[in-house]
């Protein structure tokens, strides 16, 4: 099989360097200012951020960039190093249904924040990422993060500062990235990008937004991402009939959020389950449902693991947490079931899918020193069932937007 290839990130002077440049061939000025977002991993509670529930989300090392210099009219003008040609706006006729393409999420962020009753004006960005697309690594999130914490430093909103204000312009990526880009997004990712913390996994209820920050470095463990670069075309359409089936089971259960029915139940986890396989007819319905019920059952459980240092539990939970995803939500793809099972093989304390599924990118915890000899072995399943070639990263627990 042939050599792995790694995605290294880049070091935070190079990203600035390379927006820089591409600011200044593109728009023929200095910028205002550099800024930079993370991608993030999800290290479990996946499906669940839409249905009040918990995640345990990590900021990555690999960040995406931004150069940007506001404007004295509402002209938007927009480069990426990922994109062809100027992107370009006027942010005024900015509104949901009205703009196409990448420079969606970012006009969409002004305009979100002008919908929060802040004065925006036009600007120029030059973006450059070493975030994989469409990797279910949250590349939009960063995109979106990199432009939000540069309006508000260079705007002086004061938002930035504290994680009050974080809510705030997180909240105002998820609005451009559901309204303005038209692609549903449950909240984790704006949240791992604006408010994670150097070193720590971001424990995130996604009921009322708070979070709580807890150390990770696994110790004897490290982190390596298998992005599968499967393609996943049926992505949009399935995410929003998973969200529709959530939506109408809490309905039927007559509960705001799955969040509420689990917590309200009697039993447990157990107890929840069974009470919901009484009301609901349909087994699709019954088996989403558990997937969200017994997934935040699993991040919970996974956050008392994690605090523990108790990785060898941490990794069944993962396990548990793919196989769910697997069969009860069936999110899955065959590259990322095969990823997972390969770096099992190859001595993972756990492994599962990241992010919303379809394609995107598999994690997998494995002994410290061993990433390199466990994407052998996933490169050598990928060869054996002739999927195209993966790549690899491996990523600490890093910081937010800045
Ligand atoms: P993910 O967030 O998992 O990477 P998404 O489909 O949510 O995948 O977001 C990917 C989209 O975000 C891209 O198709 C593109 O429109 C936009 N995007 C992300 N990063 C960039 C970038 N650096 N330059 C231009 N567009 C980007
Ligand atoms: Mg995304």
């Amino acid at each position: 099989a042939p050599a792995p290839v790694w995605l290294p990130a880049w070091e935070a002077a190079d990203g600035a360097a390379r927006v820089r440049a591409l600011f200044t061939a593109t728009f023929d000025a200095e910028p205002a200012g550099t800024f930079s977002a993370p991608g993030r991993v999800n290290l479990i509670g996946e499906h669940t951020d839409y249905n009040g529930g918990l995640a345990l989300p990590i900021a990555i090392e690999h960040r995406t960039w931004a150069a940007v210099s506001l404007r004295e009219d509402s002209r938007v003008r927009l480069v990426s190093a990922q994109g062809q040609g100027v992107w370009e706006c006027d942010l005024d006729e900015v509104a949901p249904g009205t703009v196409q393409g990448w420079g969606a999420y970012l006009a969409g962020v002004a305009w979100a924040l002008r919908q929060s009753g802040r004065t925006v004006p036009g600007f120029e960005v030059a973006v450059d990422s070493c975030v994989p697309f469409g990797a279910g690594l949250s590349s939009s999130a960063a995109l979106e993060a990199s432009l939000a914490i540069g309006l508000d430093s260079l705007l002086g909103l004061g938002l930035g500062g504290d994680d009050e204000g974080r809510v705030v312009l997180a909240a105002a990526c998820v609005r451009a990235e559901n309204e303005i880009a038209g692609a549903a997004t449950g909240g984790m990712d704006q949240a791992a990008s604006l408010r994670a913390r150097d070193g720590f996994a971001l424990a995130l209820d996604c009921l009322d937004s708070s979070v709580h920050h807890e150390p990770f470095a696994p110790e004897g463990c490290e982190l390596l991402v298998i992005d599968t670069r499967a393609p996943h075309s049926l992505n949009d359409g399935q995410y929003a009939s998973r969200r529709a089936t959530c939506d109408a089971a809490a309905e039927a259960l007559g509960v705001p959020t799955l969040r509420h029915w689990l917590d309200a139940a009697e039993g447990g986890v157990d107890g929840a389950v069974a009470a919901a396989d009484a009301v609901l007819t349909d087994d699709v319905a019954r088996r989403r449902v558990r997937h969200v019920l017994t997934e935040i059952d699993r991040t919970r459980r996974a956050h008392v693991a994690m605090r523990a240092g108790d990785w060898g539990a941490f990794g069944v939970l993962m396990d548990a947490s793919h196989t769910s995803l697997r069969d009860d939500y069936e999110v899955t793809v065959p590259e990322l079931d095969v990823a997972v099972e390969a770096a099992r093989a190859a001595g993972a304390l756990g492994a599962r899918m990241t992010g919303g599924g379809f394609g995107g990118s598999s994690i997998a915890l494995v002994p410290a020193g061993t990433s390199a000899a466990v994407a052998d072995a996933v490169v050598a399943a990928y060869a054996d069932h002739g999927f195209g070639a993966p790549a690899f990263l491996t990523s600490r627990a890093a910081g937010p937007a800045a």
